[in-house]
This record gives structure tokens, sequence and C-alpha cells, in this order.
């Protein structure tokens, strides 16, 4: 495939001219649809999805699923009286990306200040997404209500800054408004795609969606590329990889990622480590073992020499 972007992905503007302290990604959340606690979800984890990153002086959480509840209590461990400066960036407003902001214990702290962001989505604002989970009768204390300083603002720009961080934001392939993000660090870039389905769907759904053949497969072609383009050289790729290919037959239009699809994806777009992401609820932890073999294999059939790896809960990874 041509690269159309330089070889780091990172725009010439945006090049840092001195390398900071290492970036350090964790992952609180890695599962998807819903949080699994129990013993067969052990090693990948059971929360939904919540990552944190630290990068040049920012903290940064990627979604409030689950996870962010004891990102919370660390946090909250961590700083002490300290105050905790973060901003939450928001994919979308499914369940599984928000539930956890009202058990997200620095919210109710008027020491902290945190920037909440994301995409208005189909139909609802931005701000009335984050109220929702909050809003009575689903839960006793309101968004309003909370002491700490709590900034919710809706995105309407796709390349914006964090500090020393550029982001770059791109629409994905999700029922709904769904938001996929590149983080460029001085470390490196990471781009998050908790949930996104091959653009392979239009030649599946063509008939649905009122295309012909021919509509559809420009459609998806058109797609794919724009997407690899945007992830182009990505040092960490998170992506959504819920299902096996058996599995999307039966899921073909439910949003989510297969092996094979995240791995072309890989390496279509040259990543240097791919952490599959958005574990599906039905699969355990042997489950997803088997899994990341898999796509391990096909990214060895491809001679392609991307690390992959299952993204598990409380673990961490380090650009540097
Ligand atoms: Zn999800
Ligand atoms: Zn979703």
């Amino acid at each position: 495939m041509k690269k159309r972007v330089p070889e780091s992905g990172v725009p010439p503007a945006a090049m840092p001219s001195v390398l900071a302290s290492p970036v350090r990604i964790k992952f609180w959340g890695t599962r998807g649809s819903i949080a699994v606690p129990g013993s067969g979800t052990l090693r990948f984890g059971g929360n939904t999805t919540c990552v944190e990153v630290r990068a040049d002086g920012e903290m940064i959480v990627l979604d409030a699923g689950s996870g962010i509840r004891p990102l919370g209590v660390a946090l909250d461990n961590e700083f002490g009286t300290q105050p905790i400066k973060l901003c939450l960036l928001i994919t979308h407003a499914h369940w599984d990306h928000i539930q956890g902001l009202p058990f997200f214990r620095p919210a109710y702290n008027r020491k902290n200040e945190i920037r909440i962001l994301g995409f208005d989505g189909a139909g609802a604002g931005f701000k009335e997404i984050m109220a929702e989970p909050m809003r009575a009768p689903f839960f006793p204390i309101a968004m309003r209500e909370l002491s700490g300083k709590i900034d919710i603002s809706r995105l309407s720009e796709m390349t914006f800054s964090l500090g020393k961080v550029q982001v770059h934001a791109i629409f994905v392939n999700h029922p709904g408004v769904c938001a996929g993000y590149r983080l460029f660090t001085s470390a490196g870039s990471i781009a998050f795609l908790p949930d996104h389905e091959p653009y392979e769907f239009f030649l599946h759904s063509a008939r649905g969606n009122k295309m012909s053949p021919e509509q559809a497969k420009k459609t998806a072609a058109d797609g794919h590329e724009a997407l690899v383009q945007f992830l182009h050289g990505s040092d960490i790729l998170i992506l959504d990889a819920q299902y096996t290919d058996e599995e999307y037959q039966w899921h073909v239009g439910w949003g989510h990622g297969s092996i094979s699809s995240v791995v072309s994806l890989a390496a279509d777009a040259d990543a240097k480590r791919l952490v599959l992401f958005h574990h599906d609820p039905n699969h355990d932890d042997e489950m997803v073992d088997k899994i990341v073999d898999k796509a391990r294999m096909q990214i060895a059939q491809l001679s392609k020499s991307i690390a992959v790896e299952g993204a598990r809960e409380g673990s961490e990874l380090i650009l540097s």
C-alpha cells in the first residue's frame, strides 16, 4: 500500500523536538458490551472499556466504562490531597463506554478538574449523553451536583490538542455515531478504536443499504482506505476484535470486528503493535488466548512483524 503520510504518521508541524519521559498506557477495562466479572475472566478482565494514557504531562482517559471505577480509586490513592487534572475522551454513548462515570470517585471532590470531550450522538447532544446515566430515576446524584470541576465539551474538530498531545479523530463503522482517536505523543502514537466493524460489512449488506454491488464495493474500499491512512504507522493500535471469523458471520451489522479483519487492517496500516480489545462477554480467558494465537498466526502468514497481544485489565504498555 502506498504511504500517504510521513513515516512516523505525525504531521510535520506536530513533530516534537525533544523526547519527554516515557508514555504509559494502562488498561482498566478491556471488555465489550457488558461487564463480566468471574473466574473465567480473571486474566483479560471483566470491566468494560477504560484506558488511561499518561503522556507529555497530560493524563488522558479513553472512555468511561466500568473500568473507570478502579481507575478513580487508584488516582485517589496516588494523588491524596493533591488535585487531579485529567481529560476524558469519549468515543461514543453506548453503555459499555460511559456507564462507569457515576462511580468515578475523583468527580466527587472539588479539588479535581475533569474535562470530558466527545462528539454529539445520533439524535442527542454530547452534554445530554453524558448527563443521561446520572439522570433520575437511573441514579440518585445528578451530573450538576458533582463537587469536582467538571467541564463537558462537545468536539467539533477532527484534530485538536490536549496540552502537547495532538489528537486526531475519525468516525468509524459502528451503529450510531462512534469516533476513533489517535494520540500523537513525543514517544509515538497510540490509536484507539474500541468499537469498529470492518468496512466489508457493506459487501454483506448491500441490499439492506439499498446499494448496488458496485456502490457497496466502492464504499467498503473507500472506508477501509481512509481508515488505513488514519492509522498508518501507529506505534500502538488498540482495536475492536470481538469476534472470531466464524462468529462474525452471525454478527454482520452488529458493529464489531473479527480476527481476520483486524489483522488485515493492522497489516495494511503498518502498525507496530496490535492490541486486541473489546473482548466478547461470552469469551473466557482461554478463548481470548486462542484468538490472540490465531491473530499471531495470520500476521506471520502475511510475513509481517507486528507484535500482537490481547488487552489485559491492569496491564501497562510503555512507549519510550
Ligand atoms: Zn463497546
Ligand atoms: Zn458500541
